[in-house]
């Protein structure tokens, strides 16, 4: 199988996860925080080993700014629900995931909150971007929040720059950094961002059933899930304590201890070296499709990360996709991406085809993917 769709988890994984989660199951398969013995104390350490690998990759000082959660979703819904209520207004890019952007229209739906969906006409640059969130503003705005990296166009958003007007209004600023944790660098303790929700399972080559929620020293959240934390276990009402009563329920100790050995590959690889390799097979796919006829590429430009999407003129993306998958031994994934609202303001109505190269793949398997699309080009055209 030649797998390009890393965007949506990342595969194969390291061995090393494999086993961690093996280890964690067969070893010591206890529940930690809830317990003094032998073996609810190791997960508890497991526990604690993965958020401190965390923090150095995030550039936090304080492991515990990371909750961990059960994937982005899970995350982006933790800190929407966690800080909006009735009578609040919340901008949000027009880039985003329905992680945040279903979160966010159901609050609309159900307490009231005012959404708004910002999104430059033209291009992507900082000052354009500034320039639709300043003007969407209300004195009731609460919260923002913007995508890091799409996940249909491979497009960043300059965060920082956005975080720092967000910080001089006083507004709570989140991002979305479902694909760019593991492949662009991370300063949180220098940057002007209160939340960032990630995924375990992608970039940071994790089990599915892994993520997290960074949160910000002094910004403050309502649980989502309320119950059992280990702590306080007389009393009925939710302990406040952090991060544990952000973290209610038996965590998934094995995908955190293989989230641990996905976060070693990451340190010790480099993000550099991850990037730049999934990088230079991105090109080879983009040059390799731009030189084909009746490619017609989402965005002009090369993205600045290693995922974008296509159609073919004439053909079905699902169709291109399912001949991929049965007859060339290729998985794309075709369609919405999640990301009805980007789909809409690139003017791909009917989806696109998105590729995605990972750490594991080859320039051969690159080439082999071009050959399948002009084959299939020139039978079905
Ligand atoms: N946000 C973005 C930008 C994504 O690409 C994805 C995954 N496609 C998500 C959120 C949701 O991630 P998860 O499946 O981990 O909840």
């Amino acid at each position: 199988m030649i797998y390009l769709d890393n965007a949506a988890s990342t595969w194969p994984k390291p061995s090393e996860v494999a086993e961690a989660t093996k280890a964690a199951i067969v070893d010591f398969g206890a529940n930690p925080g809830r317990g003094g013995h032998r073996l609810a104390r190791k997960a508890e350490q497991t526990i604690a080993e993965t958020r401190a690998k965390l923090a150095r990759l995030f550039g936090v000082r304080d492991p515990d700014r990371f909750l961990f959660c059960f994937h982005t979703t899970h995350a982006t819904n933790l800190a929407i629900q966690g800080i909006l209520s009735t009578g609040d207004h919340v901008i949000i890019s027009g880039w985003e995931h329905n992680a945040v952007a279903r979160p966010v229209t159901w609050l609309a739906q159900a307490r009231g909150v005012e959404v708004s969906v910002v999104e430059p006409p033209e291009s992507g640059e900082s000052g354009d971007w500034l320039a639709v969130i300043k003007a969407a503003v209300t004195n009731r705005t609460k919260l923002l929040i913007t995508i890091h990296g799409s996940n249909v166009t491979g497009e960043v958003l300059p965060i920082v720059d956005i975080g720092h007007f967000a910080r001089e209004r006083g507004i709570t600023y989140m991002v979305d950094a479902a694909q760019t944790a593991g492949l662009l660098p991370f300063q949180l303790d220098e940057w002007p961002v209160d939340l960032v929700a990630f995924p375990g399972h992608k970039g940071l080559y994790g089990p599915q059933g892994t993520g997290g929620l960074y949160v910000a020293a002094g910004v403050s959240l309502r649980p989502l899930l309320f119950g059992g934390t280990g702590s306080r276990s007389e009393e009925v009402e939710q302990p406040m304590d952090w991060p544990g009563g952000f973290e209610s329920g038996t965590p998934n100790t094995p995908g955190i201890a293989g989230l641990g050995a996905g976060l070693d590959f990451v340190l010790n690889t480099g993000i550099d070296q991850i990037y730049q390799h999934e990088m230079e097979l991105a090109r080879l796919l983009w040059e390799g499709l731009k030189a084909q006829e009746g490619v017609r590429l989402a965005t002009e430009e090369m993205p600045p990360l290693p995922l974008f999407s296509f159609n073919l003129v004439g053909l079905d993306g699902q169709e291109v996709a399912m001949i991929l998958d049965q007859h060339y031994d290729i998985a794309v994934r075709a369609g919405y991406h999640c990301a009805a609202l980007k789909h809409r303001s690139l003017g791909t109505e009917a989806g696109a085809i998105r590729v995605s190269p990972g750490y594991f793949n080859t320039s051969s398997e690159m080439d082999a993917f071009l050959r399948a699309i002009a084959e299939i080009r020139q039978y079905l055209l």
